[in-house]
């Protein structure tokens, strides 16, 4: 019989009569099925929430970074069960759902000891002034699919540690492991501080809207950040968004073609290519061109396309059909209007198993929709330029701005690049690194705000001006 997870809510894991199933995306087979939770639900998790934000705003820095540590190790301890269960669920191979997991683990360790200190503003006879950081209150956190126990993590933990409580929703898609954790960690933090509810996408909203909910950090697409900014508005909670990107790497002509190759390659097909920062346009220099588009394809001959639980693959089927389809469309629309595949593109949205060949393009104008959207899905479309200049145009001309990277031997000239972007994180000879300590946003419309570092944290709470006024006559 197929297993139904259940949700964490005030501290107990708990099923409802409603469920969604949930796909093995390299086989379309219903793995389980978890609780379809709708408004009582919700307000039964906000309600707890509440409740434990009395007690856990008060606590210490020391006693929410052990709790935070204890989730680190629940997770960590765990790893072996957790990754395979993530790639039965989310698609992505072995060795990438490992990766996930452990890097979960490992961001909430380092951000576990993170504080925000008090500034004092004024010290002086007349005047003692200090801006002391509060905590907002509930937090409602709501993660995609591409990455889901990252993204739970990167809202659960700060939230712990600048002393709110949250109420997560996972992605429909891909929520096992999440509840699978939810249940290790039941018993390491207070009842109610932390509560993951599932439900389809209609559930979004509800949150959005609660009023018992005073902020939202949100993971996901553009055109649903735009939603969540509207519904917040209502009584102007606090946002956070982390949206989608359209990441473009420049390589200098200086670059070392069979070095860079795979570099690049990873940078666009680690988990078959649904990362917001993944580098879905490469703007090659003419003099390298040809050479480093035949070292990227050579090198994609030896990867193999399967399902995630094979030893041996290397990209894994897309996770869910509609985005399948949707990367089945773009490439689709490539064939019809003629552009050079240098690999791939040949797609079956009728066979088993959601998997799409790994497909570069060679050389697509830069209206092309596979060039111009986000794919978010195994394709990686190469264009050539001549002039630093017209390559940093190129990159900067698109709606968003969430990263980029730059490739060249010259890193001060990769600088200067790099400082023209218009994104919030730039790259230089390196891809996808980010740091629990810098902070990580979207320029334009990849998003609105920041998540990691003291920045992140920062978001998580309000500034509130104490002044004790030292010369008084009272
Ligand atoms: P999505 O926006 O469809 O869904 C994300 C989450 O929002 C899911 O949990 C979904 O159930 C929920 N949701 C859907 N409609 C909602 C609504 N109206 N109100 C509130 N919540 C709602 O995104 P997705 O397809 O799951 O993820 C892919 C997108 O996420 C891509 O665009 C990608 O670039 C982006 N992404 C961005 C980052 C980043 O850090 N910037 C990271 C990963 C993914």
């Amino acid at each position: 019989m197929t297993k139904t997870y259940a949700n964490l809510i005030d501290g107990e894991m708990v099923t409802s009569e409603a469920t969604i199933d949930v796909l093995n995306p390299a086989t379309e087979e219903v793995i389980a099925k978890v609780p379809a939770c709708g408004k009582d639900e919700l307000d039964r998790a906000v309600d707890a929430a509440r409740a434990a934000f009395k007690s856990w705003r008060k606590t210490t820095p020391e006693e929410r970074q052990k709790v935070v540590l204890s989730i680190a190790a629940a997770i960590k301890d765990n790893a072996d069960e957790l990754f395979r269960l993530l790639t039965s669920e989310q698609g992505k191979p072995h060795a990438q759902a490992q990766q996930e997991i452990y890097g979960a683990a490992g961001l909430a360790k380092a951000q576990s000891g993170l504080t925000l200190d008090d500034v004092v503003n004024q010290d002086d006879d007349t005047r003692l002034s200090r801006t002391r950081r509060v905590p907002v209150g509930v937090v409602g956190g709501i993660v995609p699919w591409n990455f889901p126990i990252m993204m739970a993590i990167q809202k659960i933990v700060p939230a712990l540690v600048a002393g709110c409580t949250i109420v997560l929703k996972p992605s429909p898609f891909t929520p096992l492991t999440t509840l699978r954790i939810a249940e290790l960690i039941k018993d390491v933090v207070p009842k109610g501080a932390v509560n993951i509810i599932t439900g389809e996408d209609s559930l979004g909203p509800l949150i959005t809207e609660h009023p018992g909910i005073d902020k939202i950090t949100f993971t996901g697409s553009t055109a649903t950040g735009k939603k969540i900014m509207e519904g917040a508005a209502r009584d102007l909670k606090r946002i956070t968004l982390e949206l989608g990107g359209n990441d473009a790497s420049i390589v200098l002509p200086d670059a070392d073609v069979e070095k860079v190759a795979e570099q690049l390659f990873w940078s666009s097909f680690s988990n078959a290519g649904q990362v917001c920062i993944a580098a879905k346009r490469i703007y090659i220099h003419e003099d390298i061109y040809d050479d480093l588009s035949k070292a990227i394809a050579d090198y994609a001959k030896g990867v193999t396309v399967g399902d995630g639980s094979q030893q041996g693959t290397g990209v894994g089927p897309i996770q869910n059909r509609k985005q399948f389809e949707r990367v089945c469309e773009l490439i689709q629309d490539a064939k019809d209007n003629g552009y050079n595949f240098l690999t791939g593109g040949d797609t079956d949205p009728s066979g088993t198993g959601y998997y799409v060949p790994i497909t570069i393009l060679d050389n697509p104008p830069e209206d092309a929709r596979i060039v111009a959207e986000e794919q978010f899905g195994p394709v990686m479309p190469l264009m050539k330029f001549s002039t630093v200049d017209e390559a940093i145009a190129r990159a900067n001309a698109s709606e968003y701005g969430l990263a980029g990277a730059i490739w060249s031997k010259d890193t001060d000239a990769a600088v200067e690049i790099a400082e023209q972007l218009e994104t919030g994180t730039v790259w230089i000879n390196e891809f996808m690194h980010l740091s629990p300590f810098a902070p990580f946003g979207g320029h334009k419309q990849s998003g609105f705000g920041a998540e990691y570092g003291i920045d992140g944290l920062k978001e998580f709470t309000y500034p509130q001006v104490i002044t004790v006024k030292r010369d008084a006559v009272v």
